[in-house]
């Protein structure tokens, strides 16, 4: 039974989806007016977690992530400010300004287009799975007229100069989300934002376009664009139906933007908007929040240039709870690159024993034997159950990675696997990498293969250590030593790594 943390009721509960077997999951993309950051990255690893565990569980999840490449203005995650520019206007600026002359006009679009695909390209290398669909905010302005059509009509928003606002008198329950009441909005808010709402809390649903402005459609108030929280409302509408089983974002898009979502869409609809609401706290690089002027800003690739896997980022991500503040630093990158190559190790040493890639086995009677009564000490299943409470337990990764972790660990000390041994730990790494969503290089292992030369070596010094010849033991030793390679005795006999 999978239970998460809902940011609606502030408690852990059990999840239960409209539909048996089925989940409708929304969750707030990128906005691609530039690269996303690494806390942008930990929201959408969180989102693919989430959707990994729910499919981990056997339900069929119907995920949407939008691509907002309009209406999201610079200053709209401040208090209902619906002033500054529109994000991606300010990147054509800043890309024309960059271009070679700065008169060449790059245009949103060609933006939006690069930074969808930087996008992609991050969820590829994160192995994040896709979602269904990742509709356009500037695909979808019909649908989102046609809700601010009908918020005017029911009362719920009103248009004044060609500009439409949401008129929060209208919906008491505002707030419930964030905890914040209207009582406070009414005192923080800026009274001079914009002249045309009637109060100053209002957030506009479509906003009148300045003259020459690029981003721009007709509607029943003039011409103008839309404002960025109702592009959420429309597309999940649109893909998911009125009411979401499970929506989920950044930590800082609960206010303004989500609270605003719930209020577009519940007077709407007259339905809840979604039973469950999931956000991931925020991340800290080396203690302090990221920001360019800092100088702590960083992307995937900047991390990839440092010579780590984006696997071994994912894997830093998984490693704290997604309700707690992660703590970015270079050390904890280089223990999460470490935890990455171990468990690269195993699903190589796997993969090697496994029973159609298994070559004729040379095992000695007793290194099997030894491996056999370590390996019924192992429990596999009983691990998985592990995994398994951990992960449902409103996602408790770093409990779930530090079973896996254990076994892992385990394992690698093993010199050798039978093909059945290998078969039953491949099935339990298969299920438990559903979750984890690792993607595993192969190749290493073919440089990682230890030579016969090296695998004779050894056996000779086996042999004449039994004999007592600890000499000439030494001397085999130091030779194996010279050739590049680790030698190591354990209880279940040497083990041989790569220098
Ligand atoms: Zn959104």
């Amino acid at each position: 039974m999978f239970t998460i943390y809902n940011t609606l009721t502030n408690q852990k509960e059990k999840f239960k989806s409209l539909h048996k077997g089925k989940v409708n999951f929304y969750s707030c993309g990128p906005t691609v007016y530039d690269y996303a950051h690494i806390g942008n990255l930990r929201t959408y690893i969180f989102a693919d977690t989430v959707k990994r565990v729910l499919e981990f569980d056997g339900y069929e999840v119907k995920h949407i992530m939008n691509i907002t490449d309009v209406g999201h203005l610079t200053d709209d995650d401040l208090n209902q400010a619906d002033s500054g520019d529109d994000k991606m206007i300010k990147a054509m600026k800043r890309l024309s300004a960059k271009s070679s002359d700065g008169k060449e006009k790059i245009i949103p679009e060609t933006i939006a287009k690069f930074y969808t695909k930087a996008f992609m390209d991050d969820i590829e290398k994160l192995n994040l799975e896709k979602a269904n669909f990742y509709p356009r905010a500037t695909a979808h302005v019909p649908q989102m007229i046609k809700i601010v059509e009908g918020l005017i009509a029911k009362g719920y928003a009103y248009e004044k100069n060609g500009n439409v606002f949401y008129d929060l008198d209208k919906f008491p329950s505002y707030g419930k989300l964030s905890n914040k009441k209207l009582e406070e909005l009414k005192l923080g808010a800026r009274l001079d934002d914009h002249p045309d709402k009637k109060h100053p809390y209002d957030f506009a649903l479509w906003l009148k376009a300045p003259k020459n402005h690029i981003l721009k459609w007709d509607s029943p108030w003039g011409e103008g664009y839309p404002g960025w929280h109702i592009e959420c409302t429309a597309m999940s509408m649109e893909y998911l139906g009125e009411t979401l089983d499970l929506h989920t974002g950044g930590e800082d898009n609960i206010f303004p933007h989500h609270e605003n979502e719930i209020a577009q869409s519940e007077a709407y609809s007259k339905k809840p908007f979604s039973n469950y609401w999931a956000h991931p706290r925020h991340l800290l690089i080396d203690g302090k929040k990221m920001s360019k002027s800092k100088g702590n800003f960083y992307r995937l690739q900047n991390i990839v240039d440092k010579g780590y896997s984006p696997m071994a980022f994912r894997l830093l991500i998984l490693s704290a709870h997604y309700r707690s503040n992660l703590n970015f630093t270079w050390k904890g990158m280089d223990q999460a690159q470490k935890n990455l190559e171990k468990i690269t190790k195993f699903v190589n040493h796997l993969k090697e024993n496994l029973p159609e890639t298994k070559k004729e086995t040379n095992l000695t009677e007793r290194s099997t034997k030894t491996a056999d009564d370590l390996f019924t000490d192992l429990h596999p299943d009983e691990c998985l159950e592990k995994f398994s409470l951990a992960v449902n337990d409103d996602l408790n990764t770093p409990l779930a990675l530090s079973i896996v972790y254990r076994l892992i660990g385990k394992i690698n000390k093993l010199p050798e696997l039978t093909p059945k041994q290998a078969e039953a730990l491949w099935q339990w790494w298969e299920r438990v990498n559903k979750v984890l969503g690792l993607k595993i290089e192969s190749s290493k292992i073919k440089e990682e293969k230890i030579p016969q030369e090296i695998i004779d070596l050894s056996s000779k010094r086996e042999k004449v250590r039994k004999d007592k010849d600890f000499d000439l033991a030494d001397k085999l030793r130091e030779k194996i030593l010279s050739k590049g390679y680790n030698l190591e005795d354990t209880p279940s006999g040497p083990l041989i790594t790569k220098k």
